[in-house]
């Protein structure tokens, strides 16, 4: 607290990241990174951008990086916003588009970020309950709000719900703006991208930092109706106009164009991931079905906190919430295969050991 700060300030409890520890050998699967590298000719496309036009500022609006989402997913470019990864696509939806006297509805288990930016922003937030299986259920969200948000599949629990279901919210919700996160839709879910023309009020944001393996590169994008993306557009030239940098948009616009390196490895960790789950399966977890690069698992048996730090001992690192409903569940990335045969090895050893 310092006196200092601005009132506002006082009153954030901000956003805590899973950790990058420095740490070799290290098994990482605690933050839903991509266990294989991106694609060569993204490491092409930002080596050709590292040269002298450095000096310059890049283009504000990145249109070359617009131009290839929209023609990938079929849209306008008007259609399309980008930006300095989908935390910040997300920071200025929710500053945008969400209606400040009414309350944001969102799951109770969800993307821990929401509620940050709902009190950096001055947002009611209202969380609607999971069901018993942890699963969303539209049904719960027929009720007075200034906006709807969730992942889809959701996270941490890896559970996605289908297109019908976001249209018949959607039908429901005229008034107010659906968001629906897809961070990990390219493992096994239904995007709700084809529903955009016809339904004005959806806004679906995705990221290239988990399918295309580019979390550091920070890009994520928004797509939806042209009046959406306007007044995104709007904040965002009001905040910093240029979020995206010249190594960014060119390394976005290889990622989203080698179509083959995104489909062998997307095609790699949902069969990877549905092996794991087997195999803890039969550790005795039980494993939610997952359509993210992730299990949401928990042991009958094991305490989820002391697995976690078990596996720590032994340099794996998995990520452990210690909230309600979820304290005893374990959220795994999907490495690589090697890497999932050592993280079932040592479950194996501390759970018979
Ligand atoms: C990872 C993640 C993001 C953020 O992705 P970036 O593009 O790296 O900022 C957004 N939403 C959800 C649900 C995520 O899991």
């Amino acid at each position: 607290m310092s006196k200092f700060w601005s009132p506002i300030v006082h009153q954030l409890t901000p956003y805590v990241p899973g950790e990058q520890p420095k740490i070799n050998n290290l098994i990482k699967l605690n933050t839903n990174e991509n266990p294989y590298g991106p694609s060569s000719r993204v490491i092409t496309a930002v080596e050709i951008e590292t040269g002298n036009s450095l000096r310059l500022y890049p283009d504000p609006q990145s249109q070359r990086l617009t131009d290839a989402i929209a023609r990938y997913h079929q849209l306008k470019p008007e259609q399309v916003f980008v930006g300095n990864g989908s935390d910040e696509v997300l920071a200025h939806t929710f500053q945008a588009l969400f209606q400040h006297n009414k309350p944001l509805l969102f799951p109770d288990i969800t993307y821990s970020f929401y509620p940050v930016y709902c009190k950096l922003y001055g947002i009611t937030a209202e969380t609607i309950p999971l069901n018993e299986k942890l699963e969303i259920d539209i049904n719960d969200y027929g009720r007075t709000n200034g906006g709807i948000i969730f992942p889809n599949p959701n996270a941490p629990t890896g559970h996605g719900i289908g297109k019908d279901a976001i249209e018949t919210l959607l039908k429901s919700n005229r008034d107010s703006v659906v968001v629906i996160d897809e961070a990990y839709i390219d493992f096994g879910g239904t995007s709700a991208v084809a529903l955009i023309d016809q339904y004005p009020n959806l806004l679906v944001i995705q990221t290239l930092s988990k399918s295309r393996s580019l979390a550091g590169l920070r890009v994520g994008f928004a797509m939806g109706n042209a009046e959406l993306i306007a007044g995104l557009v709007r904040v965002k030239d009001s905040f910093n106009s240029y979020p995206l940098d010249s190594i960014a948009i060119s390394g976005g616009c290889a990622a989203i164009e080698d179509k083959a390196h995104f489909e062998y490895t997307r095609r790699r960790i949902i069969a990877s991931r549905n092996q794991l789950a087997t195999q803890l399966e039969a550790l005795g977890f039980n494993a939610i079905p997952s359509q993210a690069n992730f299990l949401f698992v928990t042991h009958p048996q094991y305490d989820a906190a002391d697995l976690a730090a078990q596996l720590r001992q032994r340099n794996i690192i998995v990520r452990f919430f210690n909230k309600p409903r979820i304290d005893q569940y374990l959220r795994i990335t999907i490495g690589t295969d090697a890497e999932c045969a050592t993280l079932v090895n040592a479950l194996q050893a501390i759970i018979n050991g």
